[in-house]
């Protein structure tokens, strides 16, 4: 919990008879210490680093000290997305769909060895080697488990980043769309971006002798986040 000293970030002076009842702040510090003081994770978990994410919730950690021990069923009411687990192909396009689902402000956490780089199954046929290649992760978390202490660690990255954000240049405060849409990718053969739906079945359409593979059917199975 800020205590009113913290708040007091301009630096006046304030008599010692009003310092536990007065505060002198920018709209900024304000703004970011309530958002900050009271971020809800979406509750969900995909593999083993979801068992330490929920340890952290539990009494012995005791995530309530950060305004963050409600962990809501629903996206809508959710402004924090912590990936913990292995993510699979399968797994993406709901994934993503969730994320778009979340309202602005939101972030991003790559849980663990999995979910910020594939971890132990990164060369595997059927896990993507990094969330981090379909949505924007705003901390990352290492381990393999990252143990309840890392997980907390990392969320306090995540306090310091809200913290120096300004409502003056935040996008969703801006003139237009107040949200980034991102693609959700389609399962297949590999996992698709449908803005290069055409391209993909042109390609697929061309005969191609056995055994081999055309440079830019290669290139065409390629995740979003890499062109980005
Ligand atoms: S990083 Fe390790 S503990 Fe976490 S989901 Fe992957 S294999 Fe499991």
């Amino acid at each position: 919990m800020t205590d009113n000293k913290e708040l007091n970030s301009p630096g006046y002076e304030i008599p010692d008879d009003l310092a536990h009842a007065v505060s002198i702040t920018t709209i900024d510090r304000l703004y970011n210490w309530g958002r900050r003081s009271s971020v809800w994770p979406l509750m969900f978990g995909l593999a083993c680093c979801a068992i330490e994410m929920i340890a952290a919730q539990a009494s012995r950690y005791d995530l309530a000290r950060f305004g963050m021990e409600v962990m809501r069923p629903s996206p809508r009411q959710s402004d924090l997305m912590i990936v913990a687990g292995t993510v699979t192909k399968k797994m993406v396009p709901s994934i993503v769909r969730l994320y778009n689902q979340m309202p602005e402000p939101k972030y991003v956490m790559a849980m663990g060895a999995c979910a910020s780089g594939g971890g132990p199954f990164k060369e595997g046929y059927n896990v993507v080697a990094g969330v981090d290649k379909f949505i924007p992760v705003d901390v990352y978390v290492p381990g393999c488990p990252p143990t309840p202490q890392a997980l907390i660690a990392g969320l306090i990255k995540l306090q310091e980043k809200i913290d120096k954000q300004s409502i003056r240049k935040v996008r969703w405060y801006r003139k237009g769309a107040d949200t980034v849409q991102i693609p959700v990718p389609v399962l297949g053969p590999d996992i698709m971006d449908p803005r290069r739906y055409d391209e993909i079945k042109r390609l697929a359409s061309r005969a191609v002798p056995a055994g081999e593979k055309p440079a830019e059917a290669v290139e065409a199975t390629s995740s979003p986040a890499e062109e980005a």
